[in-house]
Formats: C-alpha cells, structure tokens, sequence
C-alpha cells in the first residue's frame, strides 16, 4: 500500500541545546522510519527560537544533518512580536505557550497575546499550547483578530467539543490530536510506568477514558495528528522531577494503522490529517516524488531497542501493532528501506525556502 509523505507538525527536535535526548539528525531517522517526510520543529529549545539569530542558530544545525524535509517554528515571547512577524516567512507558525512556561517565551499577561494576533501574517498559523480555557481565550483570540489558530494537542472532551463550536460559527481555528492522546489514557499511567511514575508525565496529561473516546467520536473536528515527539532520556524521566514528553515519531504510524485494521479509523482519514490537510494549514509546498510505502498487514512488537530515537524508551512498549513502513521515497530518492535509512544528513531541505 502506497501513501503520500506524511507531515507530521509538531515535533520536538531538541537541537540547540539538549542533543543529549535528540538532534537533528536522529529526529529526522526517526521521521522517516516512521513515514513522516517533513516535520514541524517546535521553538522550545536551548536557547528558545525566538529572534533572528536563534533562527538562524536552528536552521544550521538542521541544513547540517536533517535526512527529511523540515521547517522551524518562531516562539512567542513577551517582546518579540514585532520582529516574530518580520521572520515570518522563514518560520513554520509562530508557536504560542498560554499555559504553564518559562524563560523567554513566557506569556504572563494577555496584552503579550494581542501583540502576536495583531501582527502575525503567516504563512504558516499561530499554534497554540493552550489547554481547557485558555484554549478558549484563543479562539477568542482568533476571533477578534480573524487570524488562523492551530490549537495543538487537543486531549478533552470539553475542548474537541468548543472547537466544534467555533468552527460551525465561522471561527478560522484548525486542532491536532497525538496518539498518545488517542490511545492512551490516565489509567494506562500505571502500565506505562513499570514503577517509575514519570514515564506518565505529558502535557497534556493523559485524560479520561470519556475524554479519549469524545476524541475518536469526533475525528471529523481533528485536522490533523500530530506526535508532539517530545524525547527525554530515560534517567531523566525515572530521576526527580521528570520532564514532561513522550516520543512518538516512530510508533504514529504503525498505531494508526492499528487502528484502520481494527475499523476505527480510514485510509482516507489517514491521509487527509497526516498530509492533505497539514500541507494547507501550514501553506507547505508539495514534494514531488515522494511516497511511503507500508505492509499493512505486518503484525510486530513495538521494542524501544529497535527505535531510532536517542531517548531509548517509549509509551508503547510491547504493544502488538499491525502495519508497518516498508520504503520510503523522498524526492526521488530512496530514503529509507527494511530497517535502514539511505539518504545522508544534510539531505532534508527547508520548505520555506524558495
Ligand atoms: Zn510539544
């Protein structure tokens, strides 16, 4: 079975600052295994992507070694809405944080928000991390400044539901859904932990089982999924205060396929959120020749051992999937093949640039 490239618009590439848990490199190996043939890279880093010269500091170290298609996200802060919007054409979106954060992308005053509404232009959209009601703070937001919003990471049933809302009343706001978000819930916690509680921590926490079932009733309102690949190391998330994240980039896929075998989901869905409808949200180019080809029948074990991410753990360990990647093509070229990734860092291109 053959699909398009995926797009996979909210990943946490680690590079500046924390190679240590990923890089350019190893999240784009992961990326490709996964099917994914662009990723979305969030702002979040060390030191956070912010003005031009963060940037520019991102998009060496990605023109060095991504092995797929990428573009970087701009991090709101609290004074850089104005030089945001000047960069805007080299950024992925203008990535908000409206709930807990820190340093430089702290947002504590809502005055900060409207700078950003007021002057960003895209063309990629302003995502937003933004949970319960400050996720309709803003929709609000997106209404009064008529600005396409992204609301990332919808994880509750109250929050699929607004959304609903806001899109039959004409509000521009589009919404992702990460498989964790999908398959597991709060009470999983204790199955995923095998005795270190911080494997389970993930913003946003692991909901309810009502809260993941109100997710796949209304699959129509989720543009698109998305993992929210978020790597620590397994000492950081079994030490004292445990960041937050799961990675993802790897097990989407084969979960998703999971799901159209058990008729839970549809190969058109499939494409529709993971490459037709990312590619006109985020206003990304086609990439011509490019293709994923899967064995949708392959039954196998998901085994941390044999990921590529550098953060040696996932969620999903042990679990039965069905649907695996085969081959990847990306422009032309063989990119992945049975197990081994043939495209060489540096291969990945930047889709902002003409
Ligand atoms: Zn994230």
């Amino acid at each position: 079975m053959r699909l398009p490239g995926l797009i996979d618009p909210h990943v946490h590439v680690r590079e500046p600052g924390q190679t240590h848990k990923e890089d350019w490199d190893t999240a784009t190996q992961a990326a490709l295994a996964g099917g994914v043939t662009t990723v979305l890279a969030m702002p979040n880093t060390k030191p956070p992507i912010f003005d031009a010269a963060t940037l520019d500091l991102a998009l060496a170290a990605a023109n060095e070694k991504a092995r797929c298609d990428y573009a970087q996200y701009l991090g709101a802060g609290p004074a850089n809405a104005a030089e945001a919007a000047r960069l805007a054409p080299r950024a992925a979106g203008l990535k908000m944080y409206l709930d807990s954060t820190f340093g430089e992308l702290r947002l504590d005053d809502m005055t900060l928000w409207l700078e950003h509404f007021r002057r960003w232009s895209g063309p990629g959209p302003i995502v937003v991390h933004a949970e319960s009601r400050s996720m309709a703070a803003a929709l609000a937001c997106a209404q009064m400044f008529d600005r396409p919003v992204h609301i990332a990471h919808v994880s509750l049933r109250e929050e699929i539901l607004l959304i609903k809302e806001a899109k039959a009343r004409g509000v521009k706001v589009t919404c992702e859904a990460t498989p964790h978000h999908l398959f597991l819930a709060a009470d999983d916690i204790p199955a995923i932990s095998h005795g270190h509680p911080g494997r389970g921590e993930v913003r946003p926490r692991l909901a309810s089982r009502a809260d993941v079932e109100a997710l796949w009733q209304n699959l129509d309102v989720i543009d698109c999924f998305a993992t929210d690949h978020a790597p620590h190391t397994l000492a950081e998330k079994d030490g004292e205060n445990p960041p937050p994240g799961f990675p993802g980039l790897e097990t989407m896929l084969p979960l998703l396929l999971t799901a159209i075998d058990a008729g839970r989901l549809t190969f058109d869905d499939l494409i529709q959120k993971l490459a037709i409808n990312p590619r006109k949200i985020f206003h990304l180019p086609e990439q011509p020749e490019t293709w994923v080809e899967v064995d949708e029948n392959a039954r196998w074990e998901i085994r941390a051992a044999e990921l590529r991410s550098k953060c040696g753990w996932t969620p999903f360990e042990g679990w039965q999937v069905r649907g695996r990647v085969t081959r990847v093509v990306l422009r032309g070229r063989e990119a992945f093949k049975d197990g081994r990734i043939l495209v060489e860092p540096g291969y990945g291109r930047n889709v902002r640039e003409e």
